[in-house]
C-alpha cells in the first residue's frame, strides 16, 4: 500500500471501488483513449462538449487504484466547466503531482483533487495519476491519436 494519509487513502479506495461517471456516454461527441504502459492502465474518455463548455464526461477502462481514482475525481472536477477552466485545473494538478521546482498550484482551484497530492512522493505512480488528464488535454487540443504516457 501507499503511505498516504489515512483519510486520503480512504477517498482513493472509495473512488476506485465506486468510480464516479464510470461507463460509456451515448451523447458524447468525442472519445479518446489513453494508455500507461508502465503500469498497464487503460482509459477511454467520453465527452459531450460544445465550443466552450464540457457538458458531461464519463470514463471507462481498467487500471490500478490511483489511475481509476484520479479519473473519477477528474470527471467530478471538470464536469460542467468551461474548457478554459478545465485547462487551468489541469495545469494546477500537473504542477502539484510533478513537484517541479518552479511548480505552483492553488488548493482552491484543485478542491478534492488535492487528495492525490501524496502521489507526488511516488514517482512511479505519477503517470497513473496524470493519465486521465493527458487524455483529456489531447481531446481539448483536438488530437485524435491514442495518448500514451511514454
Ligand atoms: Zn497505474
Amino acid at each position: 500500500m501507499y503511505n498516504l494519509e489515512e483519510l486520503y487513502q480512504e477517498v482513493i479506495i472509495d473512488h476506485n471501488q465506486r468510480p464516479r461517471n464510470f461507463g460509456k456516454l451515448d451523447s458524447a461527441n468525442k472519445t479518446a483513449e489513453g494508455y500507461n504502459p508502465l503500469c498497464g492502465d487503460q482509459i477511454t474518455l467520453y465527452i459531450e462538449f460544445n465550443d466552450t463548455v464540457i457538458k458531461e464526461i464519463k470514463f471507462y477502462g481498467s487500471g490500478c487504484a490511483i489511475s481509476k481514482a484520479s479519473a473519477s475525481l477528474m470527471t467530478e472536477s471538470i464536469s460542467g466547466k468551461k474548457k478554459s477552466e478545465a485547462m487551468v485545473i489541469f495545469n494546477n494538478f500537473r504542477n502539484m503531482i510533478t513537484k517541479t521546482s518552479e511548480s505552483k498550484f492553488d488548493p482552491d482551484i484543485l478542491g478534492d483533487l488535492e487528495i492525490l497530492k501524496g502521489v507526488s512522493n511516488f514517482p512511479a505512480r505519477i503517470k497513473c495519476a496524470t493519465l486521465a488528464w493527458h487524455t483529456l488535454k489531447s481531446m481539448l487540443d483536438n488530437n485524435d491519436q491514442t495518448v500514451t504516457t511514454e
